[in-house]
């Protein structure tokens, strides 16, 4: 299992003092959350080189990268694009490192699972800016896991798992002109939380597949739904998975969502992919879901047993009869 890394991810920094949650300081709590539970040893730490921002163009519209460089060029200071989205003098380094982590997976990839630990997000970011008509582009410039799912897609069949606690409604909107990649994902009920999209009627397609967990829900129902998302995948039959791993439906990991998972759903999360061919990329999880959640996943990738073994979180009767209300069949 490989971890891809680079020293430029930590580039991309808010302004100082603004206590914005996307910050360099995640990947310190990823580490550390890797240390304690004995697995930063156990993975195989790669820095890739830097690759060409324009890569992007496979799956974003060519102005708005033209747009994107040109202004990441002369930033001179922090300013925010929208409401939550910022860019800094560091963020064209750490847009190279992804796009070199891109590269650095295709060549890792058949020979073990990959997690890339970089930064900023990318699932809100769709063909042209904000996805599907989102307000914001929710702290994401560019879309990593669309980019390597179209570059798989080049290789056998992809799909691609979605389970941060927001919809990826940027990966959404690229790959409705995919139909050939299936895009799973699994996101707090849509008419509850940013960026307000991820209908369940909505299929694209016949690749999207949108499961919609209600607020309060805990593992147990969590697992009832990946039972749903093992079906589905099965069904596909993909050589080749990408997940985009957000770790915000951990119980209490920051104030915006209202999932209660446990490490228990993410270490399941973990077995689940190792099935396949798998790079996983790093979205959302601001607190206790890099330092727990992320663990529990990553040991699941490793097929080892879930070190952080959390008590597990169940859900009341109303939040039971509102996923009945929701649970794809
Ligand atoms: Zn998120």
């Amino acid at each position: 299992m490989y971890l891809v890394w680079h020293m430029y991810f930590k580039m991309h920094e808010p302004p100082r003092g603004s206590g914005h949650p996307e910050s360099p300081v995640r990947l310190e709590l990823l580490s550390r959350g890797l240390k304690s539970y004995g697995l930063w040893g156990v993975v195989e730490r790669v820095s890739p080189r830097l690759g060409d921002v324009g890569l992007f163009r496979r799956v974003h519209d060519s102005l708005y990268i033209d747009e994107l460089v040109s202004e990441l060029e002369i930033v001179l200071d922090t300013f925010f694009i929208d409401p939550d989205t910022y860019v800094s003098p560091g963020t064209m380094q750490a847009i190279q490192a992804l796009a070199g982590a891109v590269l650095a997976s295709l060549d890792l990839v058949d020979s073990g699972s990959v997690f890339i630990a970089g930064r900023p997000p990318g699932h809100h970011a769709g063909v042209a800016g904000p996805g599907l008509g989102a307000l914001t582009q929710g702290f994401c410039l560019v879309n990593t896991a669309a980019l390597l799912a179209d570059m798989l897609a080049g290789r056998g069949r992809v799909a691609v798992l979605d389970f941060d606690v927001h919809h990826g409604n940027g990966t959404q909107e690229i790959l409705l002109e995919r139909p050939s990649i299936l895009h799973v994902d699994l996101h707090q009920d849509y008419r509850t939380i940013y960026p307000w999209t991820g209908d369940p009627g909505l299929r694209g397609g016949g690749n999207l597949v949108n499961i919609n967990l209600p607020p309060g829900a805990g593992d147990d129902v969590y697992m009832d739904a990946l039972g749903v998302v093992e079906e589905v995948l099965e069904e596909w039959g993909p050589e080749y998975l990408v997940v985009s791993a957000g770790f915000d439906a951990y119980r209490g990991d920051n104030s915006f969502a209202g999932l209660r998972l446990s490490s228990a759903s993410f270490h399941r999360l973990g077995r689940l992919a190792s099935r396949y061919r798998v790079v996983a990329v790093l979205e959302g999880g601001y607190g206790a879901g890099l330092e727990r959640g992320a663990p529990a996943f990553i040991a699941g990738l490793l097929g080892r047993d879930d070190p952080v073994e959390d008590e597990a979180t169940s859900s009341g009767g109303d939040v039971w009869s509102r996923w009945e209300a929701v649970r794809p069949r």
